[in-house]
């Protein structure tokens, strides 16, 4: 209490002479904010202001642990049938580099990972043209058989809505059967921006985004959890932002199904969108931070290192994220679309860059719930500090030297 009533002071030596007294407030006071008000945060020049002002709503929630998790992405395909603008990542049937994963590969690359260490599996791909439901439904069989407590972290809810074509079967009952079958939480991917006249200029033909926030709605009300995101820093508005955070608070009041949120800095390679630079680092600290204040019903708001870098990631821990994300291991989307940071981090360099942060690292699982808290007296964790033999080191290594470079 006495730390929370320090942070406090320096909010207040911060707004003294900030144009953000009445917004401060509001948070001080834990009073939801606006959109004329989350608008405001978005156009203010004062971005150590908002920044203190996120730092206090998340250091409120979350104290000063910082979280990562030790997971695995594996794409099992990029052929798609439609096109967004912005992704660089699908491929037509006709393309030299398309690929696909049998249920075998799949397994392959997750048995690998799991000798390793990983808690987690993250699986999406493109809305394959020709695969079976059963397909989705058997890889999923195989992985949970390969190990009942390995986390599946899967789809997009544009897949799910394509999965649901596939099968004849309403959005429910593909959801209660990808369940079944094994499935623990739904990705956040394809949300993008929700507005109609910017989905339509990135994203032509995908789902609108009233059918990916259903496709959530009804995988929380069959008591499932999820993830959502935002990409920004393309050729919206910060009104098209605020108005997509705004439907994800509104159908977080609604189900309290969504765990985290992960806003995605756009990526300008490979594509057909007329943005030459990816946002600034300014605008990525302004979007977490906004992000922390708006979202007042989210526990947990994530800097998605793959996208911004670890550094950048380290200082949005003092903007108002609580996460950084994982290990990794391969990541083809962001990568091809013209991302520089590595394919994946050693989990002692996830460690490192929370403590550099001035927060205590936390280990966590997909539910966001703590496996291990890294307190600095613990011997292993000194040990994968200096890199020594944690299982985490071990996971990023090995599997540098598996799977890079692998297209
Ligand atoms: S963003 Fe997804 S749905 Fe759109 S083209 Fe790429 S893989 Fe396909």
């Amino acid at each position: 209490m006495a730390a929370f009533r320090a942070r406090l002071g320096a909010v207040n030596f911060v707004l003294e002479r900030g144009e953000l007294r009445d917004i401060a407030e509001k948070v001080v006071g834990n009073l939801r904010l606006s959109e004329d008000d989350a608008l405001r945060l978005f156009a203010t020049r004062d971005l150590p202001a908002l920044g203190a002002l996120a730092d206090l709503a998340n250091r409120r929630r979350n104290g000063l642990r910082a979280s990562y998790i030790v997971n695995r992405y594996i794409n099992y395909s990029n052929y798609c049938i439609l096109s967004c603008q912005f992704c660089a990542f699908s491929r037509k049937k006709r393309d030299a580099d398309g690929f696909e994963l049998d249920a075998d590969q799949i397994v392959a690359k997750a048995r690998e990972a799991l000798d390793l260490g990983i808690t987690e599996l993250h699986i999406v791909g493109g809305l394959h043209p020709s695969l079976p439901f059963s397909y989705y439904t058997g890889f999923l069989r195989a992985l949970r058989a390969l190990d009942p407590r390995l986390q599946l972290k899967c789809f997009t809810a544009i897949e799910v809505l394509h999965l649901a074509w596939l099968a004849k079967k309403s959005v429910p009952d593909t959801l209660a059967e990808l369940r079944d079958a094994g499935l623990a939480s739904l990705t956040g991917g394809g949300a993008e921006i929700f507005r109609k006249e910017v989905r339509s200029r990135i994203a032509r033909g995908k789902e609108s985004g009233a059918e990916y926030l259903d496709v959530h709605r009804q995988w929380h009300r069959i008591g499932g959890k999820s993830t959502c995101t935002m990409l920004f820093g393309h050729v919206e508005s910060h009104a098209d932002r605020v108005e997509h955070l705004c439907q994800l608070r509104a159908l977080q009041d609604e189900t309290r199904g969504f765990t985290g949120f992960v806003p995605l800095a756009y990526q300008p390679d490979n594509n057909t969108i007329p943005v030459e630079h990816p946002p600034s680092g300014q605008d990525i600290l302004r979007t977490v931070a906004v992000s922390r204040l708006y979202l007042d019903n989210f526990d947990h708001i994530t800097a998605y290192w793959v996208g911004i870098g670890l550094r950048m990631a380290q200082v949005a821990l003092s903007h108002g994220a609580d996460d950084i994300h994982g290990t990794i291991g391969e990541e083809h989307i962001f990568h091809m679309a013209g991302a520089r940071t590595p394919q994946l981090q050693a989990e002692r360099q996830l460690v490192r860059a929370i403590r550099e942060a001035g927060r205590v690292p936390v280990q966590r699982d997909m539910f966001y719930q703590p496996i291990r808290v890294w307190d600095d007296t613990d011997p292993e964790s000194v040990a994968l500090e200096a890199g020594g033999d944690a299982s985490g080191q071990r996971v990023a290594e090995t599997e540098a030297a598996a799977t890079l470079p692998s297209r």
